[in-house]
């Protein structure tokens, strides 16, 4: 089943369920709490805490999402990615725990052809691979897990609030979730349920009750119930990417539809195999990783752009950049030093066109932010390269760590960022002096400051560039095209 069809089955189904079809919102958060939308459920945040009222009791969507906390997972599990899209079913006030969790059952194990009774596509899941979770106490939700749906009693797993129950780090709505998993089997890790091993079992939907009304929350474990919700609510969110990596038969949600043409572009742009291993032992995990990392960021990079985003040095605009960086970096340390990305980010317009009409119709745009930050960042590296190589040749052949002050040189002359010198000099088995890197850059930053007290008049112009040079946060540094021209 295409990604594609993966959406249309979801919205068919909740649509004859009574929910309203509600579009995608904007990757940019409409919660100001957030800088990106991190789960289907954050359009709608103003209808749970009760500030709005929603105009319907039910509704559907399919939402996209960032997620930055999971980069570092992006490539290494097969189920992580930083841009991904959440499915949600949402009651508001409506149906509860007795209502959604014999929907979602049904919906994972009908037929894909359509139920023969009701007609109604579902994902065709064997219900054999099916686990669920359950919050330590929520007999209810047990129950019906057992008693309604007909779930084995060994299926059913009690977790603890670490995993199993929601709030938003505020007082407020507050509730247990329940989640199912999908057993990939034996060759994918041990038995025992998603207790034991979830990289085996993939979690791949999150029902959220909301239930309680929460007086103190002080962490995930610790707070205070001060009674139930007047109004209780539900939050489901069900990753698209995840379930299309078990219907298409695929290892993880690089391999699917959406983003495998991508991957794959990279391999031949590159020169190297995919070999789609998950083992780290394995001679050839690394390029995998890359490979993998190189086709989620740029799907993500993409989506960001599309809906407005541009690189810069602060917030999401940080994160753009970063996501652009890694995909460039990434191709770099497989040989590749020309530029890659407008290719790359058109395999993935391709890709991503027939459910998101706006990548194709605004495609001149984007690939001009992206075309624009990737030579403003070759430029850069370039000219600190060869001085990284030779700091790197001495770190070697000493067997000492990579001066600090080699890489605060390298920053302060080059703007040669310090992750790509962490990065390079990883690669090539070389550790970096960090802290003497921070310590330099503290003192820089002190100069400036003590410079510019001690001349109030006279150079305040340069004072002002000294200032702004020091004071750009490490990670930031000399890759617009404006800092990295100023520093060279
Ligand atoms: P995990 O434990 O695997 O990191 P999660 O518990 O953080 O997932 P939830 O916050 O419960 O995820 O989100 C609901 C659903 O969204 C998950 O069950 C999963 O299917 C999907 N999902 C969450 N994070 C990602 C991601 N980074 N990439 C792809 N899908 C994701
Ligand atoms: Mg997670
Ligand atoms: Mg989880
Ligand atoms: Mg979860």
């Amino acid at each position: 089943m295409k990604s594609e069809d993966i959406a249309s089955t979801w919205y068919d189904y909740f649509v004859a369920k009574g929910h309203t079809k509600v579009p995608s919102a904007s990757l940019v958060s409409p919660d100001p709490s957030l800088l990106f939308t991190i789960a289907g459920m954050v359009p709608f945040i103003p209808y749970f805490t009760g500030t709005e009222t929603a105009p319907y009791d039910r509704a559907v969507s399919v939402q996209k999402c960032i997620r930055t906390e999971d980069i570092e997972e992006v490539g290494k599990t097969a189920r992580h990615g930083t841009f991904f899209q959440m499915c949600g079913n949402f009651s508001f006030g409506d149906y509860f725990k007795a209502g959604v969790i014999p929907m979602a059952w049904e919906l994972l194990t009908s037929p894909t052809e359509g139920d023969p009774e009701t007609g109604l596509r579902g994902f065709g899941l064997d219900p054999e691979r099916l686990w669920v979770t359950v919050y330590q106490d929520d007999d209810e939700a047990f129950g019906i897990w057992r008693d309604t749906v007909g779930v084995p009693e060994e299926r059913i797993q009690r977790f603890g609030p670490e995993d199993n129950f929601w709030n938003t780090g505020q007082p407020g709505p507050g509730g247990p979730c329940s989640e199912i998993y999908y057993d990939r089997g034996p060759a994918y890790g041990a038995d025992g349920g998603p207790a034991a091993d979830e990289d085996r079992y993939v979690e791949i939907w999150n029902l959220v009750f909301m239930q309680y009304r929460l007086s103190s929350v002080q962490s995930k474990s610790e707070f205070e119930i001060a009674g139930p919700l007047e109004k209780q609510n539900i939050d489901t969110g069900l990753g698209l990417e995840r379930l299309a990596m078990i219907l298409q038969g695929v290892e993880n949600m690089y391999e699917t539809d959406q983003v495998r043409p991508v991957l794959d572009r990279a391999q031949e742009l590159a020169g190297v195999t995919y070999t789609s291993t998950e083992d780290p032992e394995d001679p050839n995990h690394a390029t995998d990783v890359r490979l993998r990392m190189i086709a989620d960021h740029t799907r993500s990079a993409l989506m960001l752009i599309a809906d407005g985003v541009r690189p810069g040095n602060e917030g999401g605009g940080y994160i753009l950049r970063r996501l652009i960086r890694r995909v460039i970096l990434g191709m770099r340390l497989m040989g590749v030093e020309k530029p890659v990305l407008s290719e790359l980010i058109a395999v993935s317009r391709d890709a991503m066109k027939g459910v998101y009409p706006e990548v194709e119709a605004n495609f001149s745009k984007i690939a001009q932010v992206a075309e624009r930050e990737e030579q403003a960042f070759l430029r850069t590296i370039s000219a600190g390269t060869e001085r990284l190589e030779s700091a790197v040749s001495t770190a070697k052949s000493s067997g000492a760590p990579l001066d600090g002050a080699d890489a605060f040189a390298l920053h302060d002359t080059y703007g040669f960022p310090i992750d790509l010198t962490l990065e390079m000099a990883a690669e090539a088995g070389v550790a970096v002096d960090e802290n003497r890197f921070r310590e330099l850059m503290t003192e820089q930053r002190e100069r400036a400051r003590a410079d510019a007290k001690g001349k109030k008049s006279g150079h305040a112009d340069t004072e002002i560039y000294r200032q702004l040079l020091a004071d750009t946060p490490t990670h930031f540094t000399g890759y617009t095209e404006h800092t990295t021209e100023s520093h060279i």
